[in-house]
């Protein structure tokens, strides 16, 4: 996630509680991509450091949990800037140029000039990121998904460049002889029928047949894999995207929640704030008096209560305003409520960590060590791929 400070309900919606999810079914690593952020800030850069802390304190306010997964920094692993680097030599300029959030975002962000190098690369350095981990797969919205696409393009092509290492074939004929010689003829029977007859369903078996191996390296399966498809050997490996439901939290006006459109409830506002923000909400225009009916279609209090409300509450704002039997302010009441209980448990974690921010460091500080680790890893076998492992 981008910093951009203070998180609100859009993004609790929409992101963090599908992650507070994901940490228990998966292992995760979230991070702060800070130097996304001078993609289209880097002529703004004070702004990143205060951002960083303060959508760190709301993560972790939030139920993100740094015993089950792993957050960290961005810019403290240069893993990333060195395989972004390494991935640009072999990435087709053109790939990038298509990418369809490319020209989108300059057309949205005209006030800026992003006619940059590190604008049009973000897209790399998003895929940097992601195979730095060898990340099986990553939740992305439906407005991501090309970005997965391309980084599974890349994945792919660096494979085919690299992987090829001197010997491969006799190296993987080697290594399907130490798995034993059940498991050597099974994984030739699934090979071939995959290579010969394009059984898919034969390729899926090989390859839990592969991870399933505890006397083999992990080089060998990789290459085993490779072997299997044809590619060589698989350095990258190539993510998956896990699609997530567009949040359906709308902002106070009932344009999507979000900072740009000033119309958020944060994290951490004050109760009154909360009541205050809601309070003020436009409602149906058609509701000029207290007596006149109305319709919750064109109110956006009603979508509020399409997130917070059961369907007998549903029930009462529907016939109570299309009856002006409820006034706009007995309507908001129990939105207010349920916003506010919602967030009360939130707002007081956020308090405390704000006391002790070395505490959050610390957080970020382990976790950085724990994914750097991991793509140290990555970027041994990259380097030794392309070659670079000479002293
Ligand atoms: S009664 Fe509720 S749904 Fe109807 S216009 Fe007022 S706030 Fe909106």
């Amino acid at each position: 996630m981008r910093p951009t400070g203070r998180l609100h309900l859009g993004h609790y919606h929409g992101v963090l509680k599908n992650w507070i999810q994901l940490q228990h079914e998966y292992e995760c690593f979230f991070f702060v991509a800070d130097w996304h952020a001078l993609t289209t800030h880097y002529d703004d850069p004070v702004v990143i450091e205060d951002s960083v802390w303060d959508m760190v304190i709301d993560w972790l306010a939030a139920g993100v949990n740094p015993g089950a997964s792993t957050l960290f920094l961005q810019s403290r692993v240069p893993e990333h800037a060195e395989l972004h680097l390494l991935l640009s030599m072999m990435t087709p300029l053109s790939w990038l140029e298509r990418v369809p959030t490319y020209k989108d975002q300059q057309e949205k962000l005209k006030e800026k000039d992003l006619s940059t190098y590190g604008f049009l690369g973000y897209p790399l350095l998003q895929s940097a990121d992601i195979l730095a981990y060898r990340a099986g797969r990553v939740p992305v919205g439906a407005d991501q998904e090309a970005h997965i696409e391309i980084t599974r393009e890349i994945a792919r092509r660096f494979n085919h460049l690299y992987g090829r290492e001197p010997g491969f074939e006799m190296n993987a004929e080697t290594a399907i002889d130490k798995m034993g010689k059940k498991t050597a003829k099974l994984y030739r029977q699934f090979r071939r029928a995959y290579v010969e007859q394009g059984d898919d369903e034969a390729l899926e078996r090989a390859q839990a047949l592969l991870k399933a191996q505890q006397n083999i390296t992990l080089g060998d399966q990789e290459r085993l894999l490779g072997y299997l498809e044809g590619t060589g050997k698989v350095i990258l490996t190539e993510p998956q995207a896990l699609l997530t439901t567009e949040s359906k939290m709308p902002g106070l006006d009932g344009q999507k929640m979000s900072k740009s459109y000033a119309n958020t409830i944060e994290l951490r506002d004050e109760p009154d704030t909360i009541a205050t923000k809601i309070r003020r909400m436009p409602t149906d225009p058609a509701r000029i008096r207290r007596n006149d009916p109305g319709n919750p279609d064109n109110c956006p209090v009603w979508q509020l209560h399409q997130v917070y409300s059961d369907d007998a509450r549903c029930a009462w704002v529907k016939d109570g305003c299309k009856s002006a039997g409820i006034g706009c302010i007995d309507c908001k009441q129990p939105v207010i409520e349920a916003v506010v209980e919602e967030l009360t448990p939130l707002r007081i974690k956020a308090r405390e960590l704000e006391d002790t921010p070395d505490v959050v460091r610390n957080i970020m500080t382990e976790g950085t060590e724990k994914a750097r680790d991991e793509a140290r890893d990555t970027l041994r076998d990259v380097r030794e791929a392309m070659g670079l492992d000479y002293r």
